[in-house]
């Protein structure tokens, strides 16, 4: 008799891809914490939500005493997720990680306080200009790790950059296929890089990159969801031309597809873009003078935007991925996030930018862009920088959802949207978190009582959490990764 491992549930080298299987109407009971506003958590107890075939949600009926078996044979379900714990355990939507390289994943951890330009050229470039043809098998190797490392993680949903090449590109798009993992696949595109000037593209070579992409992901989604699909990603203005810049605004706005690209990262690099371009007002006036700016572009990093940056980012209803992690670990800065969220009412949402960052964890990134906004708060002398764990999970959902134009299908419980969810387990035997009686909900509390204890839970989970908290991720209803069974014992 022995122990093996067996969270992926399925074998992915010979089964067919996991986001080509049928989705069984299913039922979920327990309770579900989502934030449908800015600062708000919603938290439903005793709650039974159906999701139909389409993975879209079907009802959801709160206080229900215990799931009612005329619903189970209304809807002849197949499935049925039952938390029997349900006070250790709760349902929460899937984390959207809206800035993350997945190429430079074996560079994490690795490059610490070097600024942002030189770790470009020391560690960045050289290892995506290794992502081709001839290095296909280490380039599977790298995406499969990142995709299961934040499908582990709880990202149901991530807009990835890739590298310049299109066939590795097209390869990461299938893996994602196959682990059922909703995401945008941003191949880079990059004419100028006078730094290193062996990895870079023609303006015609990455223009009929993206076309190939655009043709080649349009027939693999399976019907009729979109899983995965291509964004359009300048990787920054400093190595892209005026021209190449203009053509990929007119690609986005002709084939309806979502912007992502970096801004105002690092002081250097500001200057740099103020030489390179020094007709455009400023940095968010680069990409706006090229037809980039819309409100399905996302700008990543965002830290040191001026005011008129702020109302020119709000005016074209554009979204900011924070990723304070990276931005600590390279130095960057610190982002004035609160600020933008409730001063210039920007939508702010969270990102890893795996490798700048080294925590692929959602989680991880709520804990610390709540520590950066202290940090900003105690140099700034204003309580008001700090960020609420309610502003934090907020970020790493819906506001998730708005910037990759999901909002209405992704980031909450609705009716209507499509079940992407992660079950919370506090309580399990490799849970890094201690739980005691009296923290935990029972019988005879009150509404308030409970909603406060199971607050409390909340905080426990962002600041004690991690992925073995994580016990079963959904991406439009199909159960991709299930730990509840990792351990079983085969004779
Ligand atoms: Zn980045």
């Amino acid at each position: 008799m022995q122990l093996r491992k067996d969270k992926w549930s399925y074998d992915h080298e010979k089964d067919s891809p996991r986001a080509m299987e049928s989705i069984p109407y299913s039922l979920y009971y327990g309770t579900f914490v989502d934030t449908p506003e800015l600062g708000e958590i919603r938290i439903r107890t005793k709650c039974l939500i159906g999701v139909n075939q389409q993975g879209v949600i079907d009802f959801i009926h709160p206080d229900v005493e215990q799931p009612s078996v005329l619903e189970v044979f209304k809807h002849n379900y197949v499935h049925f997720d039952s938390v029997q714990s349900y006070f250790n355990q709760f349902f929460f939507p899937g984390f959207i990680d809206t800035h993350i390289h997945a190429s430079q994943y074996p560079n994490v951890g690795i490059g610490l306080n070097i600024p942002l330009l030189d770790w470009l050229k020391i560690y960045t470039f050289s290892l995506e200009n290794s992502f081709n043809k001839e290095n296909f098998k280490v380039a599977k190797d790298i995406y499969t790790k990142v995709i299961k490392k934040t499908l582990t993680n709880g990202t149901t949903c991530a807009s990835y950059f890739t590298t310049i090449d299109t066939d590795t590109s097209k390869l990461f798009g299938d893996l994602l296929l196959e682990f059922g993992q909703r995401g945008f696949v941003g191949k880079v595109c990059m004419n100028h890089n006078t730094d290193y000037p062996e990895y870079q593209e023609t303006e015609a070579e990455s223009l009929n990159s993206i076309k190939h992409l655009i043709e080649y992901f349009d027939g693999k989604n399976p019907e009729p969801e979109t899983l995965v699909k291509p964004i359009i990603t300048p990787r920054f203005a400093p190595v892209c031309t005026r021209s190449l810049l203009k053509k990929l605004g007119q690609v986005s706005t002709e084939n309806n597809l979502p912007i992502q690209t970096h801004i105002s990262e690092n002081k250097g690099e500001i200057q740099l873009v103020k030489k390179l371009f020094p007709e455009c007002q400023n940095y968010a006036s680069v990409y706006d003078d090229h037809n980039l700016l819309s409100s399905s572009t996302i700008l990543a990093h965002a830290i040191h935007l001026s005011d008129s940056e702020c109302k020119l980012i709000k005016k074209k209803s554009c979204s900011i991925s924070h990723c304070p992690t990276s931005n600590t670990f390279i130095a960057s800065g610190e982002a004035p996030v609160k600020q933008y969220l409730y001063k210039h009412k920007i939508n702010v949402s969270l990102g890893t930018d795996i490798s700048g960052g080294f925590d692929p964890s959602i989680l991880g990134i709520v804990r610390q862009s709540i520590l950066v906004s202290h940090h900003l708060s105690m140099k700034t002398n204003n309580n008001s920088d700090k960020l609420s764990l309610n502003d934090a999970l907020y970020m790493s959902t819906q506001a998730g959802a708005i910037a990759v134009g999901m909002e209405s299908e992704i980031g909450t419980f609705d009716i209507g949207k499509k079940f992407d969810s992660q079950l919370i387990d506090l309580g399990g035997m490799s849970s890094s978190i201690d739980l005691f009686d009296w923290q935990l909900p029972n019988k005879s509390d009150d509404q308030d009582e409970l909603q406060s204890k199971i607050l409390n839970l909340l905080n426990k989970w962002v600041f004690s959490g991690d992925d073995r908290n994580c016990l079963k991720v959904y991406v439009n209803g199909r159960l991709v990764l299930d730990k509840s069974n990792q351990w079983v014992l085969v004779n």
